[in-house]
């Protein structure tokens, strides 16, 4: 449903994308690790088209995502993103941050929008904090939230780039349980992480990535057991 070939991305001399191939199935959990720099985030970016690609092209669910235009637009509602920090909307409640996509983008009435939100907020257990501003959230709920949003859109997959770094420690497994549930609903999704645990819980592949290369995928299990390059060995040794 996703598929990139021969991608290539330049930052001024930097070759952040290496000829990267990829192609993610419906359904299927990829997820991507690989050290700082390694190009992971500028991955998930160009699938969502937040940057350009110098060559290659990027398929969704078997149409080329075009440099703009509405057609870019309507493939981009097709593909959901989560980051790091939350991004929700500071001054709209948080049932407005998960409706505001599909009322402006879908056209959707508002009382079908609050009715997908308020199922939606539930799926993520935070419908209790509907009527709240996003910081009086803690991480974890905001971050619920931001799923939610996402998935408001009726996305064809979702991107995840770090979704659980800033959160604290005790924050963490909820967002990662949310993923989970999503995973096992079977939801396509390419998530950025470094939460082993969750590769090897959720993952049907692993993809390890170095200075912009895809170096090394496999099944978690044997990635984790065995993996194959130096680059990927040295990166699990480091792990705690
Ligand atoms: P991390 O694990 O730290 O998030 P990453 O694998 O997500 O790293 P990217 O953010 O994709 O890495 O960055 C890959 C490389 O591209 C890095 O060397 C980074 O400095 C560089 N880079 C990223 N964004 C830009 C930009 N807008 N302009 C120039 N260089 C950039
Ligand atoms: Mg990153």
């Amino acid at each position: 449903i996703v598929k990139l070939t021969d991608v290539n991305k330049h930052y001024g001399q930097l070759h952040v994308l290496q000829n990267i191939n990829l192609e993610v199935s419906k359904g299927e959990v990829v997820v991507v690790l690989g050290p700082s720099g390694s190009g992971k985030s500028t991955l998930c970016r160009a699938i969502n088209r937040l940057e350009t690609i110098d060559s290659g092209s990027i398929e969704i669910d078997g149409q080329v995502l075009p440099e703009e235009g509405k057609m870019l637009a309507k493939l981009r509602a097709d593909v959901g993103m989560v980051f790091q920090s939350f991004n929700l909307f500071a001054h709209k409640s948080i049932l407005e941050n998960v409706t505001l996509g599909p009322i402006k983008v879908k056209n959707m009435k508002k009382a079908e929008a609050n009715k997908l939100a308020l199922s939606l907020l539930e799926r993520v257990g935070v419908a209790n904090q509907k009527d709240k501003l996003p910081a009086q959230l803690s991480g974890g709920q905001q971050q619920r939230v931001a799923i939610a949003r996402a998935l408001a859109m009726r996305p064809k997959v979702m991107l995840f780039d770090e979704p659980t770094s800033a959160l604290d420690p005790e924050m963490i497994n909820e967002v990662l349980d949310t993923m989970v549930g999503l995973a096992k609903e079977g939801m396509t999704m390419i998530v950025v992480t470094h939460e082993m645990g969750f590769a090897r819980k959720a993952a049907d592949r692993v993809i390890f990535m170095a200075d912009g290369q895809i170096v090394e995928q496999a099944a978690p299990e044997q990635f984790f057991t065995n993996p194959q390059s130096v680059r990927a060995k040295d990166f699990l040794g480091k792990l705690i």
